[in-house]
């Protein structure tokens, strides 16, 4: 069955508009294509909408939702919890049950910081290394989302005036000289700022798998040299795993890549869907916050939070969690390319784990600017096509892969891209 339009979604849409600025909870999602969806519910990897369409979710929450939806041993560990209060402001011990967890899977880790986004953990990264260091800029690499606060926030896409600078209206202009960017992979010009007097770099952020600008692993080498150099300068080194935390392997990055940083910034998949994200790392750095380094939060170590957390991180240790991820994940990307291939359209795309990248019209991407190359034109009909058909994806190319997700949910996505590949061509 093709969906020919979704009127109750469409309904639903036009009454939050009059409530919610473009009728969305954050702007981005008013982009979604052809219009935002509004849902019931969803159980493993589907969603069902308000027009009782069923979708395999490859959207997940933007990431979060690594087990699939409504999971009964996620759930259970909430429902539980719940009777107990839902915030305390004070401690208990699943605080420390939940940083323990995080402690055993990332090596080099000492201390865990509890908090509620990525946008804010990276933030509070910032001051640490800040504090830690007694300097004030910090590195970031063009193309990498450490979220929408006014410093991390330069440098992800070219802003309102065309350049990769002040990436929103409203943000401060004086947080740009807290900045040097640098092209992701390029180590000539982060050892030139690192060790040029005077610079005054506190930390160097990276994605360590560029994951917001295409999916671009680290070329070789580079985690390594950024970790070396970091050595050599007494700089920070954070890596923002936001995303590929407990999703690319069980300690993320860290152990896919054998590199550790000083911080750890986590989020998304740390506890299923529900609203955590951390800084683990260096106890030296962390212990700061009890010592003059100022970090609040009145939900921080919110007891339902962490009892997702711990129900999480345990199901994501069962066997072979990861190597069905990589399974899964290389027949989605093999499925797409061949469907890509039959038609005739160029096409690059990466894997890393359960993270899929699909960029249209590319042969080749190894940089921010080959991720901005892509025909994001095209992507977007060949989405509509997808939901029309029962697939629901992000918009810009990333899809995600959970748990639930069956070897017969990829084989029917890949028939149902090739068929949406006819559809956007005709
Ligand atoms: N860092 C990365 C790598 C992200 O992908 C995101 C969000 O997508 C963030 C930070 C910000 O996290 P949050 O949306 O929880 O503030």
């Amino acid at each position: 069955m093709v969906i020919e339009a979704w009127p109750a979604s469409r309904q639903a849409w036009e009454r939050t508009k009059a409530s919610l600025s473009g009728g969305v909870s954050t702007g981005l999602r008013a982009s979604m294509k052809p219009h935002p969806l509004f849902f019931r519910g969803g159980s493993g990897p589907r969603l069902t909408d308000l027009d009782g369409n069923s979708y395999v979710d490859y959207v997940l929450g933007w990431g979060p939702v690594i087990l699939g939806h409504g999971h009964p041993k996620l759930t259970a560990a909430v429902a539980a919890q719940l009777p107990y209060g839902s915030t305390y402001g004070a401690g208990h011990l699943l605080e420390a049950e939940a940083a323990e967890a995080v402690l055993a899977r990332i090596p080099g880790t000492e201390r865990v910081l509890w908090c509620s986004t990525g946008s804010e953990a990276n933030l509070v990264a910032l001051r640490l290394a800040r504090a830690a260091t007694g300097r004030r800029r910090f590195i970031k690499f063009g193309g990498h989302y450490h979220g929408w606060t006014d410093p991390m926030l330069i440098g992800y896409r070219p802003g309102p005036d065309g350049t990769l600078g002040l990436g929103s209206l409203g943000q401060n202009p004086a947080t740009l000289d807290d900045v040097r960017l640098v092209a992701w992979g390029d180590l000539d010009t982060t050892a030139g700022l690192l060790t040029t007097s005077g610079t005054d770099i506190a930390a160097v952020f990276c994605e360590p798998v560029l994951c917001n600008s295409g999916v671009l692993e680290p070329p070789p080498g580079f985690l390594e040299g950024l970790r070396e150099l970091c050595d050599d300068t007494g700089t920070v080194l954070v890596f923002d795993e936001v995303i590929t935390g407990f999703r690319i392997d069980s300690g993320g990055a860290v152990t896919r890549y054998g590199v550790t940083p000083d911080l750890v910034v986590l989020a998304k998949a740390i506890a299923g869907g529900f609203p955590l994200a951390a800084v683990a790392g260096r106890a030296d750095i962390l212990d700061r916050t009890t010592a003059g380094v100022v970090h609040a939060g009145t939900y921080n170590g919110n007891p339902v939070v962490l009892a997702a957390a711990i129900a999480t991180l345990e199901a994501l240790g069962e066997p072979g969690v990861y190597d069905d991820f990589e399974r899964r994940g290389r027949a989605l990307a093999d499925g797409m390319r061949a469907a890509f291939a039959r038609y005739d359209v160029p096409v690059t795309v990466h894997q890393v784990g359960p993270v899929v990248q699909c960029l249209p019209g590319v042969r080749k991407a190894r940089t921010f600017d080959d991720f901005l190359a892509a025909d994001q034109e095209f992507y977007d009909r060949l989405t509509v096509q997808l939901l029309r058909r029962g697939v629901f994806t992000l918009p810009g190319g990333r899809w995600y892969l959970s748990t639930a997700h069956t070897d017969a949910d990829i084989a029917e996505t890949v028939a149902v891209i090739d068929e949406s590949l006819g559809a956007t061509l005709d």
